[in-house]
């Protein structure tokens, strides 16, 4: 019944059409304050309007990314130390007020969104429309957690049979270590640490070599919202020295991940070969995503997720869309459609109103992908020229890389994720499911989009996809804190999904109480 042969005239009758939802100016998106009920993954942002563009270009004007002096890998057991025993007493603080000081933190974030959009631009080269959903992504954590750990801290009563008062409750650890990467360095960056926090936990955080300045500013912030500072401390520095002497630094009660798969590996045998107590991981990481695209998929709304997925961000979302399949039969219209519709695109300097996509982040990140270029220039078939694109600035911006795509032989030829504005595509003819265990066999298993107006199809090839997110004829970017839990099984994560109902409990211990009555 899944072969794309056999679809009926019927059955595509029945079935709505959805137009992409994310395509024209949407709503703001913080949703858990001011803005409830809004949708969230996409900015609001409208360029045009004087009291939007304003104030972010005021902000850009004004604001210095702060120089982060390198912590000195020595000073690790101290700051371990001071960390420990600042666990004691915040361990202790109610749920209910450490609750108020992260709240305390989102509205102060909120309150400074154009500087922080202006500090993501200049250091991270976030284009203003990401800086902006980056920032309310922030704050949503930092409000969804504050209320997931009043939910969730709170003792349950677990009554049966036994004639005694049993409970069960959640405790915080001890010292997490947080270690982020560029790609999104403040809201994973306040994710991890909102989260370690709200539970009761304190913090050593890391944040990735290239993003300081912006995790510095988001923990002064945290810290004049009441955080203590010994139980949330910054320690920059490369992650082989200073990330690797973190994990290794005895009585550490936990660490988050949030990076390459090759790295979680590293942290992984690191923490295995410790002495002493097993300790927990939450490691989020890369992904192969990919796109399957049927005959009676709409490929207007195929084109746009495309283009959203894949070169969005310069294609650095570890959600990004990596791998598009399409039926045979739907494949030269939809190139076609996303070969114009990438034309669009602006590639340029992220600081410029009218850049839709910025340089990657650096010199080698640059040249990876490069490498990558040289090869698929070689063994495949180009489908989107970077020459087509409006790119004013594309030899002047340093590190910009316009959007390409490319036809590859195979899914198994995909091996590694590629993190930069690159599109793989094949074509495919029979049973989708099959595709579907091809991609399933590459390992990874962050997001995948399905386009079909069969929703029975939808359904099947969602159930047989080992990924954490799938997304249904929409783009597969842009998770929402709080709607749509995100993260990835396999080799793209162990599994807590961010954002969700249950990912404080991964920083608990669970303690049950047998009173005999
Ligand atoms: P990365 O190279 O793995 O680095 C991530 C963090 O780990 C950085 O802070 C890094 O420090 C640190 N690190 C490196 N080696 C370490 C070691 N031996 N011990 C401890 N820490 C170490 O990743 P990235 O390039 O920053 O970020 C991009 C990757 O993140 C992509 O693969 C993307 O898919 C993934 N990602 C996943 C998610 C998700 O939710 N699943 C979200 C965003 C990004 P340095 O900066 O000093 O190297």
């Amino acid at each position: 019944q899944l072969a794309d042969e056999s679809v009926g005239m019927e059955e595509l009758l029945i079935s709505p059409l959805r137009l992409e939802p994310h395509t024209s100016l949407p709503l703001p998106p913080v949703l858990f304050g001011s803005h409830a009920g809004a949708r969230a993954n996409s900015t609001g942002l409208d360029l045009t309007v004087p009291a939007m563009r304003d104030p972010l270009l005021a902000a850009y004007a004004a604001v210095q990314v702060p120089q982060v002096p390198e912590f000195d890998v020595k000073n690790i057991p101290d700051a371990y130390a001071d960390c420990a025993s600042s666990y004691q007493k915040w361990s202790k603080t109610g749920v209910t007020e450490r609750a108020a000081i992260l709240r305390r933190a989102a509205d102060a974030l909120q309150a400074q969104t154009p500087h922080f959009c202006a500090l993501l631009v200049k250091e991270a080269f976030k284009t203003w429309g990401d800086a902006v959903a980056e920032v309310r992504e922030a704050v949503d954590f930092l409000r969804y957690y504050a209320d997931e750990a009043e939910r969730i801290m709170a003792p349950i009563a677990m009554p049966g049979p036994t004639g005694e008062s049993n409970e069960l409750r959640l405790i915080a650890r001890g010292v997490w270590v947080c270690i982020s990467p560029w790609n999104f360095p403040l809201a994973i960056f306040a994710g991890q640490v909102a989260a370690a926090l709200a539970t009761g936990n304190t913090v050593l955080a890391k944040p990735a070599e290239q993003t300081p300045g912006v995790a510095l500013e988001a923990v002064r912030l945290l810290h004049a919202a009441g955080v203590p500072a010994d139980a949330l401390q910054l320690l920059h520095g490369a992650g082989d020295t200073v990330g690797a002497a973190l994990v290794a630094q005895p009585g550490v009660a936990g660490v988050v991940f949030t990076g390459s798969t090759q790295v979680a590996k590293i942290i992984h045998r690191a923490l295995a070969a410790k002495d002493g107590p097993i300790v927990p991981l939450i490691a989020e990481t890369g992904g192969i995503n990919a796109m399957v695209v049927d005959s009676t998929a709409l490929p207007e709304q195929v084109s746009d997720a495309v283009v959203q997925s894949a070169f969005r961000s310069a294609g650095q979302r570890c959600s990004a869309l990596r791998l598009l399949c399409l039926h045979e039969q739907i494949a030269d219209p939809v190139i076609a459609m996303i070969r114009g519709a990438a034309q669009e695109l602006v590639a340029g300097d992220p600081a410029d109103l009218a850049t839709d996509v910025g340089p990657v982040i650096d010199r080698e990140a640059f040249d990876g992908i490069q490498k990558h270029l040289l090869r698929l220039n070689s063994e495949s078939k180009r489908l989107l020229a970077p020459a087509g694109i409006a790119q004013a600035a594309t030899n002047s911006i340093a590190n910009l890389i316009p959007p390409q795509a490319f036809e590859v032989p195979s899914i198994a030829a995909m091996q590694q994720e590629i993190f930069g504005p690159v599109l793989h595509i094949v074509r495919w003819s029979g049973d989708p499911l099959a595709v579907i265990e091809q991609i399933n066999a590459l390992g990874y298993g962050l997001t995948i989009g399905i386009q079909t107006r069969i929703d029975s199809r939808a359904q099947a090839l969602a159930r047989a996809s080992h990924v954490g997110n799938v997304y249904i004829n929409r783009n597969q970017i842009g998770a929402v804190v709080g709607v749509q839990p995100f993260g990835g099984e396999g080799l793209s994560g162990t599994g807590p999904k961010a954002g969700g109902p249950h990912y404080l409990a991964r920083f608990c211990a669970e303690q049950t109480i047998t009173v005999n009555t």
